[in-house]
Formats: structure tokens, C-alpha cells, sequence
């Protein structure tokens, strides 16, 4: 198991430590953890967390917008329902 440099997942927390790579990092340190102190902060168990809890901003915006897309879908469907009896 390598260790590597982690930093905190919350930007205005300027906290690092040494943790476990499970991401296998190559260059930038991993910020997918909340550090300790942020986790009693937030009530996160800080061994609970893991890799897939993260998700980058795009990652976020891309799953707003399936939302978003799977909500029109669903709305088209429901106009064409009330045309096709009207
Ligand atoms: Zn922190």
C-alpha cells in the first residue's frame, strides 16, 4: 500500500495529511477526503469515506443535466398524452 499527501476536500480548508493511495494518485495530491476535523464539522465518519463519493464539478453538472433531460422527456410525454386525447 503506498501513502501519499491528501489535502481536504473543503477548498477553504487548508488541512493535509498523510493517507493511503486508493486512487493510485500520480501528480496533484487527492482532495476526495474531508479531513478530520471537517468530518466532526460536517458529522462524516472520516473512515467511511471513499474515492466514489467523489465527484468533480463536472461530474455533478453532467448528472444535473440527465436530470434535467430524463424531467423534459418525461413532460413531453405527458403533453402529448393530453394533445392526442384533446
Ligand atoms: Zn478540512
Amino acid at each position: 500500500m503506498n501513502y501519499v499527501m491528501h489535502i481536504c476536500r473543503d477548498p477553504k480548508c487548508n488541512n493535509g495529511w498523510v493517507d493511503k493511495d486508493l486512487t493510485n494518485v500520480k501528480t496533484n495530491p487527492p482532495a476526495w477526503k474531508y479531513c478530520k476535523e471537517c468530518c466532526q464539522k460536517l458529522g462524516i465518519d472520516f473512515e467511511k469515506q471513499k474515492p466514489s463519493d467523489y465527484m468533480s464539478e463536472a461530474e455533478i453538472n453532467m448528472r444535473r443535466l440527465k436530470v434535467q433531460k430524463s424531467k423534459e422527456a418525461r413532460l413531453l410525454k405527458i403533453n402529448s398524452t393530453v394533445s392526442a386525447r384533446g
